[in-house]
């Protein structure tokens, strides 16, 4: 199913109530977004590659939604209210909320790049503002949120992974900056977006491959996961953040030689989690 915010790569036939998201991996750079910083600092905000790391899990019977717009755009991470009201030149009519993102820049829509440069020399219209909200965000909820449901309806249950990478090494913007990150950081914004035992097994799995698993330690789990899960409905959502250094150069995002190991790897965790899906229905 194509759009211009995102695509959604089903499996042959019924399939399973497994379901990736892919929200900052989007390249599709619209016209307006005049940003002032080259193209290359702007990019470093993407978790690039992302959606083609996960990009088998139809042939495990589960669904990928990829985002397409930039994540420096707008970032369907956030909760439609976390506007930056100094982005914009006139008053926003509805509500905003000024979060700790907010504060820091990287809102809804950010107001700087990686590193702190201003992403504009302008203030945006907030006419502007409710176009990326329209045309970009909110489709892409509504993907998940329909993909979600569909799957729920079938089966009584499902499981969601949102799908993130992050810098090897804590930015700026960061809980802990300057701290290496492990491998693999999950976040189900301690235990209260999908069961434990969801959890547990990514870690497991993950960590019988070799490699280091944190748990809501830097990340937690941000708007998606806080959405859309609910376990007490069988409605389960957990945040995986990859390190990026296993799969790509972080300065030229050009993928490098571990990048084939570590999709393989996922898919393989794909494969854990068909199982472990098969096991609750
Ligand atoms: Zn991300």
């Amino acid at each position: 199913m194509n759009h211009p915010a995102f695509t959604v790569y089903r499996a042959e036939g019924i399939g399973r109530p497994l379901i990736f998201d892919s929200p900052h991996s989007g390249v599709r750079y619209p016209d307006d977004f005049d940003h002032a910083p080259p193209r290359a600092v702007v990019r470093l905000a993407e978790d690039t590659h992302v959606a083609r790391l996960y990009g088998g899990a139809p042939a495990f019977g589960a669904t990928l939604i990829e985002a397409m717009f930039p994540r420096a755009y707008i970032d369907a991470n956030r909760n439609v209210d976390e506007i930056d009201i100094g982005l914009l030149e006139d008053a926003w009519p509805g509500p905003v909320s000024a979060s700790r993102k907010t504060q820091q820049g990287i809102g809804l829509v950010w107001r700087v790049a990686r590193g702190g440069a201003p992403m504009y020399a302008r203030k945006l219209t907030t006419n502007e503002l409710r176009q990326r909200i329209e045309q970009w965000y909110l489709p892409y909820h509504a993907a998940i949120a329909g993909e979600l449901n569909r799957m729920h309806a079938r089966f009584g249950a499902v499981w969601h992974i949102n799908c993130h990478s992050m810098p090897s090494i804590g930015d700026a913007n960061a809980d802990n900056p300057g701290r290496a990150r492990a491998d693999f950081v999950l976040g189900d914004r301690d235990g209260t977006t999908c069961a434990p035992e969801f959890t547990r097994a990514v870690a497991d799995t993950l960590s019988a491959m070799g490699y280091r698993v944190a748990v809501n330690d830097p990340y937690k789990g941000v708007e998606i996961v806080r959405r859309y899960g609910r376990p007490r409905e069988a409605r389960h959502s957990l945040q995986i953040e990859v390190n990026r250094a296993l799969y790509m150069d972080e300065s030229t995002l050009v993928q490098n030689a571990g990048y084939a190991v570590l999709e393989q790897n996922l898919r393989r965790l794909m494969a854990a989690l068909a199982a472990f899906v098969d096991a609750k229905l």
